[in-house]
Order: structure tokens, then sequence, then C-alpha cells
């Protein structure tokens, strides 16, 4: 297992999470089988949104002495109905499911306590004014019940607006290739299908690049949920005909700026070794440069941070040079400089032989940003 950096918490999360919602109404057993082969494979993280008690109870009796080798998600105004999902932005009713969430997990502690879906600002000023639920997570953070609070949002304005508040440590939203080049309500309702690509404004890409930016500029850990856009990425008949491998889905949204780890929803064993086989997988397995045949595809010139250009001759890591001077336009950081420094080589070492140019199969112009990057970093230095 590959462990990465959350972000300003510093904490080492593994590269594969694990999302329970697809064994949400299952039976123990198939709770075990799907825990078990991600716990023993290495996955320390683990999220558990919904409020229902069966996932809460099975997982709390399986972790066992094990709990304290994870670290547990959990989220402040999810509520289970009647078996049914629910949100709430009560103060009241959201305690209550969050301390059936310690009791029946048999835990003191939640790891990452989120503020559960956020995507509209009536929602999200009710969420953090005086006397609402983000005051109620910073009262348990002060007593040590949470280590740290996050945010799960579809949309980026929350999202944007929570990080640049300093509310949260961590945030949970959706990555994938084709939600990064699709308008938000074409997706967040998966019945709209007959849609028209053009309707795709380059301001709603460029506002989830910005985001992703701002997380790593910020040291936000991006928890990416929906790594697979909920099994459309599989389907021949997605109308996107942008049609991927979980590990090339995995290894998209880990390329991203600021994700820590992906948290696929794996309803049975097989599909947690199809997340796992991520780390065994060679780079041409890996490679998603096909979502670029696809009609949806409309980012020209931008950096996917693939690597599909590697080899370069002067031992270069081409993606992460330009995540970071992409991530140091919007602002340059003490962390962003440091990283910079980490790498074995800079921007300065490239001999502008082009090869990677050649390579790039999404048009990028990597001399040109390896002399931005020289004037961005080498002159900070
Ligand atoms: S320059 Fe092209 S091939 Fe290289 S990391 Fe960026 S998108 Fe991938
Ligand atoms: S142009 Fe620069 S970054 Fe690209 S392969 Fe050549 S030396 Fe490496």
């Amino acid at each position: 297992m590959h462990y990465r950096k959350l972000g300003k918490t510093g904490v080492g999360v593994s590269a594969i999470g694990l999302g329970t919602e697809y064994i949400w109404h299952e039976p123990k057993e198939t709770v075990a089988r799907v825990l078990f082969e991600a716990i023993n494979n290495g996955v320390n993280y683990i999220d558990i949104f919904m409020g229902s008690p069966g996932i809460r109870d099975h997982i709390g009796d399986l972790l066992g002495s094990r709990r304290k080798d994870v670290l547990l998600a959990g989220h402040l105004g999810c509520i289970d109905i009647e078996g049914q999902y629910a949100k709430t932005r009560d103060p009241n009713t959201s305690k209550k499911f969050i301390e059936d969430f310690y009791a029946r997990l048999r835990t003191d502690y939640i790891d990452v306590l989120f503020i559960h879906n956020i995507d509209e600002n009536n929602e999200f000023e009710e969420a953090f004014s005086s006397g609402g639920i983000f005051e109620m997570a910073l009262h348990m953070k002060e007593e040590g019940r949470a280590r740290f609070i996050g945010l799960s949002a579809h949309k980026v304005s929350t999202a944007m607006r929570a990080i640049s508040k300093n509310y949260i440590d961590v945030l949970m939203f959706p990555v994938n290739p084709a939600f990064d080049n699709m308008p938000t309500e074409q997706w967040i309702d998966p019945t709209i299908i007959d849609y028209s690509y053009s309707v795709i404004s380059d301001n709603e890409n460029q506002n989830r690049t910005n985001l992703y930016n701002l997380c790593m500029q910020h040291e936000i850990g991006i928890i990416a949920m929906k790594p697979y856009a909920g099994g459309w990425l599989f389907s021949e008949a997605n109308p996107s005909s942008m049609v991927l491998t979980p590990v090339q889905c995995i290894n998209y949204a880990l390329s991203q700026p600021g994700v820590t780890t992906v948290v696929p929803g794996c309803k049975n064993s097989e599909e947690v070794r199809a997340a796992l086989a991520y780390l065994e997988a060679t780079d041409k397995d890996k490679d998603f440069s096909s979502v670029i045949d696809s009609p949806m595809w409309k980012i020209k010139g931008k950096c996917m941070y693939c690597n599909h250009c590697q080899p370069c001759p002067t031992g270069l890591d081409i993606g992460a040079v330009i995540k970071l001077v992409d991530t140091a336009k919007h602002g340059l950081t003490e962390s962003l400089v440091a990283e910079y420094r980490a790498l074995n080589k800079n921007a300065s070492d490239c001999i502008q032989c082009g090869l990677c140019v050649k390579r790039c199969p999404f048009g990028v112009d990597v001399i040109a940003h390896m002399k931005v990057t020289m004037k961005v970093f080498e002159d900070a230095l």
C-alpha cells in the first residue's frame, strides 16, 4: 500500500480507501469480506456516512481492537429515516445520530468528522451559523472526540467557501474525468442524459481545477469520492463514450492536485481487489489518456499530471512539476516552495529536448511550463 499525507493533518492515509455505501444493507458476512479484504491489504481509511444502525453495528463488531489501525470518517448531518438516507441541518437530530455512531462503532473518537453534503448556499449558512452543526463539530474537536473537521460537498462554490474561511481540515469531493467535464446539474441528476456537451462552459471546468489547486495550496487533503462516477465510466452505453477501468479511474483521481485518497464504494471483495489492483498496475494499465477520444472532453493544453510524457532524459517528474506550478499560479506558499525544493530535479534541469511534448496526449506545452516554473519557483529560492 502507498500512504499519502492527508494535507495539513499530517496523517498518513492509504492511497486506496473504502467507501461503504454499497454494503449498507448487506449482512455481516458480506461486510466482513469487504472490510477485511481492504484492511488486510493496508487500507486505513474507511468512510461511513450512513446513519443506519446495521452497518455501524457490523463494522464496530468486526473492527474490535483493530479500530486503532484505521481512520474512521463519520458525517454530522447524515441520518437514517426508516432505512433510507436523509440529511438534516438540525443540530439536535445530528447529535443523536453522531452519538449513535460512537456507540455502535465502539469508539471514543472520529478521525474525520464531516459536515455532511453541503451543496447550496442556504445549507452552508445554516450549517456554519452560530449554533449550527459546524459549531457542534468544533466542540467535539475541542473535546477530543473528533480529530479533524471536514466538509463533504459536490459543488465547487460551497467547498471553496469553507476552504477560504479556513473552516475545514479535509474535503470530500467527487473526482473523476466525467464530472470534471460535465455541468454539475447533469451528473447530480443521472436521469438527465440527453444533454448537449456544448453547454459545458470553460468556466465550470476551470472552477473544479481551481478548487483542486486551492486545496493543494491550503494543504486541504481531498478524499476523492465517486472515482468511477457511480460505475458510469465502466459502461459502453454512457453518453460520454468515455470508458475506463477502475485502475484508470483511480489513477486519474490520485493524479489531481490535493487528492490524498480515493474511496470507491465496494459491494464485494472482488471490487476491493479491483481497486487494490492500482497498486501493482503498470503505467500502461494506469494510462487514462483515452479520455481525450470522448466528445465530452473539452480540456485542451491543460496538464492532467498523468506522466504519460515520461521518461524525461534528465529525470524530471514532469507531472509533479506542472502540478506545483499550476497550484502556485493561485498564490505561492512556503509549503509549495518546500515541495518544489524536495523534487530530485527542477525545471532548470530541462534541456528542452521536446520529447515530452511529442508524447503528451493532452497537447501540453511542457517546455513553456518549465520556463514559467523557473520564474515562479527558482526566482523565489
Ligand atoms: S504534460 Fe501531458 S503527458 Fe505529461 S503529465 Fe502533463 S498531461 Fe500528462
Ligand atoms: S523537454 Fe524538458 S521536461 Fe521534456 S523531456 Fe525534455 S528535458 Fe524533460
